[in-house]
């Protein structure tokens, strides 16, 4: 049986607040923030305080959309492309939290890469 996480502050489980999150995967060098994968993963919050955590869907946590997998390069990146365009219910996930003021890179990225 599954359990969720129990929130240190509260001391109560979490919900599930939002379903079917992409989580875009990004690779940081020092001359680019790029991304190699994309999850889903469902947000699940404290009904208390709000605190939030994305949990990678399934036991075998493989990505749905790889630059290495069928379709290649291009593929992926319209696939990053559509995501990025939508705005809403995905997040990234960073090598370093510093990689997090390079977000543009990821998108100009997918930008150059589906044109
Ligand atoms: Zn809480």
């Amino acid at each position: 049986m599954f359990l969720p996480p129990v929130c240190l502050r509260c001391q109560v489980l979490l919900e599930v607040s939002r379903k079917n999150v992409d989580v875009i995967q990004t690779k940081s060098s020092a001359k680019a923030l790029e991304p190699v994968n994309v999850y889903k993963a469902d947000v699940w919050s404290c009904p208390n305080c709000q605190v939030s955590v994305a949990m990678f869907q399934g036991f075998v946590h493989r990505p749905y959309a790889s630059e290495f997998r069928s379709g290649g390069k291009g593929k992926f990146f319209e696939t990053i492309g559509s995501i990025l365009e939508r705005k809403i219910n995905f997040l990234y996930w960073f090598e370093r939290s510093s990689d997090r003021k390079r977000v543009r890179e990821v998108e100009r990225h997918a930008e150059e890469k589906i044109q």
